[in-house]
């Protein structure tokens, strides 16, 4: 009996965490969902060349988000691979939306001050010039931001995305649904992580964000696995905003 008992309090707390507390926002802008594709730097062309092949396939340009590292490293930067910047010039003539994923993406570079977040925050939106682009969004590497950086990038109209939740510049903070199913995904768990992903999708009632890591999703059957779900998601598009 107590057991029984104790079950259907933990049924409960896990139905109130999930349907209350984080139930993800459905956010008009995104609509039913958005492609987050992380780490877009020279050092990943080819596998960014597949990528954008599939997406382009499925005519997924305008929900697809290339989060760009300004110089990845501290050594990469964008002015010196001109093929690189007119290939992001093209995807974006296509509809793709260049953003912006820190600077050098060394460490927690953005869990820092807000002098800091400033001078990195202005180098990269100096090297977005280079594709005449600026930002509405930011994803921080690792997801490490501190409470002084978030202030700069939102004083500056930028939109933060993070793993769980999503920061507006008017001060307004979503909960959302942010899912990666293809890092390194082994063959044996595809059919797996196909099953949960839809699943995931058909109950999420708010925005669904895919993210992808170029390198991660290029190996094993992390493409065939954007293959079958972009597939699934061009095919049921919940409303059409
Ligand atoms: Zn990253």
């Amino acid at each position: 009996m107590k057991a029984e008992v104790s079950a259907i309090i933990i049924i409960v707390l896990v139905f109130a965490a999930s349907s209350s507390i984080s139930a993800p926002a459905y956010i008009p802008r995104f609509g039913d969902f958005a492609i987050l594709i992380h780490d877009v730097g020279p050092g990943y062309f080819e596998q960014l060349k597949e990528i954008t092949a599939l997406i382009d396939a499925y005519s997924l340009q305008n929900v697809t988000y290339l989060f760009v590292i300004p110089n990845h490293g501290g050594g990469m930067p964008l002015e010196d691979y001109p093929a690189f910047v007119a290939f992001l010039g093209r995807l974006k003539a296509e509809g793709y939306h260049v953003e912006l994923h820190g600077y050098t993406h060394i460490g927690d570079e953005f869990d820092c001050n807000s002098t800091a977040a400033e001078e990195k925050l202005e180098l990269g939106l100096r090297a977005l010039k280079l594709l005449n682009v600026t930002p509405e969004y930011f994803i921080a590497p690792r997801y490490s931001l501190s409470e002084d950086a978030l202030a700069v990038l939102l004083s500056r109209n930028i939109t933060v995305i993070g793993e769980d939740f999503v920061y507006f510049p008017n001060g307004t903070v979503e909960p959302v649904c942010n899912r990666e199913y293809t890092w390194y995904l082994p063959s044996p768990f595809l059919d797996y992580q196909l099953v949960s992903a839809r699943a995931s999708y058909a109950h999420t009632r708010g925005t669904f964000f895919l993210s992808i890591h170029p390198g991660a999703v290029n190996n094993d059957a992390g493409m065939e696995f954007l293959r079958e779900f972009l597939g699934f998601l061009k095919a049921h598009e919940k409303r059409n905003p």
